[in-house]
């Protein structure tokens, strides 16, 4: 039996609180940045393992240091979306938060980042009860804000560097709707694209809607940019790559008769190349100049990129190690290589930070042959099981790829 296998074993012992917490946390969600209860619950079982515990810009990080060896750094994120639940599960989140712009919103984990916390405690949990089996350093970081794209930057602006011993690979994961639950998967290279998001304000000049003549209409002027985005991907992209250009809002105006004197749109970006990326972006500032020009706009369009996060760019090396891992404790019926993925992460601003290569992959949260919902939607609902016990199989045996001593 192999070192993961054994370690493993502790699996059936941990399951029952496993499972209890992810109930708990699943009812009590927090918004990007506000998880201040979600990381004191992570805060405190960790200590209960025996890790050092710091919190580091929103984040929670343990360390355990086991000897001479590799350093490991395991990250999960744990914030939740400002979703209201309608998984009709007896366990469904009915909290609402205030938002940062002061509205009150609902909240859900409508992207399985409760599993994520279970799994990474999970595992911390396990190595900790079993330091004969490895030697090294393990790092347990729990990240706040991967939904608004801010956590990862601000445990770094915040000193996470400095503030643990230097890793020697980064490794994450993602509960996904592919491959099936109790499955994981993974890809080297690009796995996530690399996302960013944009908001447009073009300006008109008010007027009566009976007087279009004494005006400039924004509306119209907004309406031609959408229609002219759509060029991009179809008509600047090489066909052979991936982009996505996505128009998620346009606002205007208050009434039927009335022509405002401005229109928002808020802009969605995928691409799986950051040459591509700010090639949509430069298309999309030059369209919407152009289309003002050509409206007589009176005043310079805004554009403004927030949310923007970076490529998630596997590894090969490390994606074959912890591949291979992988394969060993769960079969290789259980390990799937995925296709890449238009969905965005922030994750490898922790390991960029510290020049070190990583691997990310997917666990399954849908029982095979079920009806599916995508992440973020209202009714995400994973099965518990396996799906926390194969998170937390997947992130030990993907550590113990790495931390020392042999079979
Ligand atoms: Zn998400
Ligand atoms: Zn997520």
């Amino acid at each position: 039996m192999g070192r993961s296998q054994r370690v493993l074993e502790g699996l059936a012992d941990i399951t029952p609180w496993q499972e209890e917490l992810y109930i708990d946390l699943h009812r009590n969600p927090e918004l990007s940045m506000q998880e201040s209860e979600t990381a004191a619950e992570i805060a405190r079982r960790l200590e209960s393992f025996g890790y050092a515990v710091q919190h580091i810009g929103g984040g929670v990080v343990g360390v355990l240091e086991n000897g001479d060896g590799p350093t490991v750094l395991f990250r999960a994120d744990i914030d939740a979306l400002p979703v209201k639940e309608a998984t009709g599960l007896d366990y469904a989140s009915t909290k609402t938060a205030t938002d940062a712009e002061g509205n009150t919103v609902p909240v859900m984990h409508a992207c399985g980042h409760d599993a994520h916390i279970v799994a990474g405690l999970g595992a911390a949990a396990l190595l900790a009860d079993n330091r004969d089996e490895w030697a090294g350093t393990y790092i347990a970081l729990f990240q706040p804000g991967e939904e608004t794209a801010s956590g990862a930057a601000s445990m770094v602006a915040d000193g996470l560097v400095d503030k643990v011993p230097k890793p020697d690979v980064a490794l994450g994961q993602h509960v996904l709707v592919t491959p099936w639950s109790g499955q994981v998967g993974t890809i080297a290279g690009p796995m996530l694209s690399t996302g960013t998001c944009l908001k447009v304000t073009v300006f008109g000049k008010g007027s009566h809607g009976s007087m279009p003549h004494l005006g400039v209409d924004p509306v119209l002027l907004a309406s031609s940019i959408v229609v002219r985005l759509q060029s991009i991907v179809a008509r600047e992209i090489a066909p052979s790559d991936f982009g996505v250009v996505t128009v998620g809002s346009l606002q205007a105006g208050t009434k039927a008769n009335i022509i405002p004197d401005r229109a928002v749109l808020l802009l969605n970006v995928r691409a799986y190349d950051s040459a591509i990326r700010d090639q949509i972006v430069a298309a999309i500032e030059r369209i919407v100049r152009a289309e003002c020009a050509a409206t007589g706009s009176p005043q310079d369009p805004e554009i403004e990129l927030f949310d923007s996060y970076p490529l998630t760019d596997n590894d090969p090396e490390v994606t074959a190690k912890v591949t291979a891992a992988l394969v060993a404790v769960l079969g290789q019926d259980r390990v799937v290589t995925l296709k890449p993925i238009t969905a965005s992460e922030d994750f490898s601003i922790i390991p960029d930070a510290f020049g070190i290569p990583y691997c990310y992959w997917g666990f399954g949260g849908f029982a095979e042959g079920t009806p599916t919902l995508p992440n973020h939607n209202p009714g995400f609902a994973p099965v518990i099981q396996p799906t926390l016990c194969t998170g937390t199989e997947a992130a030990v045996a993907g550590v113990l790829a790495y931390l020392g001593k042999e079979n």
